[in-house]
């Protein structure tokens, strides 16, 4: 699905990805995992075509996408939830879904926002509600919904769980496992390492821009260097 090699990208002088490989294969959920700082935002924005790459390939279902722009990835088929959700707060949790079908010329719409109401009923019960006045958990639920609206094969998915109590990171990350059952391959970019490793398949660890380790999730949630620098045990 996607195959991503020799990775770089920089802001000005600071090279904020410095060489990086990484699989993703059709119906996977694999995390990135990783510091503050570390480049995982950066990394789903060179993939979303929102932040230039400086050298390296991106290939997604086939094709080399490394300089496409990034609503043409969207309509391929690669679609992102942004950190911070960035939702249209001023719109309602209708009209965030509307927006997020903008590749669409037809008339799947609301079979499409159906099937997101079934995914996050919560939406369906506040669908006239200003977006803005939803808690934090129920925002994220309406960013995954919104780029889930675009039918993407691939979604990228920066930290879901960024700001929410334990219970609600719970409940969004047994919602993200799920996209796996509608046919979605998932990249999931996160700090809380264990969490995020307890949904996917397979993990990749990010320190300074450059992937140290990658490996079955299962494996690197036991591993003595994982446990102590990012779980904490
Ligand atoms: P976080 O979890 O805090 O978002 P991250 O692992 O996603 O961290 P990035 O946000 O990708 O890391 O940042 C990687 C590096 O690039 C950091 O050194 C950061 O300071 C730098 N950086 C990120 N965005 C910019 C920007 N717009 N301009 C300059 N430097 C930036």
């Amino acid at each position: 699905m996607l195959s991503v090699r020799n990775l770089r990208s920089r802001y000005g002088r600071i090279e904020a990805l410095c060489g990086i490989d990484l699989d993703v294969e059709d119906g996977e959920i694999v995390t990135v995992i990783g510091a503050n700082g570390a480049g995982k935002s950066t990394l789903l924005r060179c993939l979303s075509g929102v932040q230039p790459a400086s050298a390296g390939t991106v290939e997604f279902a086939g094709q080399t996408i490394t300089k496409m722009p990034a609503h043409r990835r969207v309509a391929r088929g690669l679609a992102q939830t942004p950190e911070g959700r960035q939702i249209f707060t001023t719109l309602s949790v209708e009209d965030n879904l509307r927006l997020g079908a903008y590749v669409h010329d037809d008339d799947r719409y609301e079979k499409d926002r159906d099937a997101a109401f079934d995914m996050f009923p919560v939406l369906k019960e506040k669908r006239d509600q200003i977006a803005g006045s939803l808690s934090g958990g129920q925002q994220q639920m309406l960013a995954i919904a919104r780029a889930l609206m675009s039918r993407p094969k691939c979604l990228l998915l920066d930290e879901p769980s960024m700001g929410l109590a334990p219970i609600l990171v719970t409940q969004v990350l047994e919602a993200v496992k799920s996209l796996r059952s509608v046919g979605v391959t998932l990249l999931l970019v996160e700090q809380n390492a264990f969490a995020a490793l307890s949904i996917a398949d397979r993990g990749y660890v990010m320190e300074v821009g450059q992937i140290t380790m990658a490996g079955p999730a299962g494996e690197l949630i036991s591993d003595p260097r994982i446990r102590k620098a990012y779980l904490g045990l």
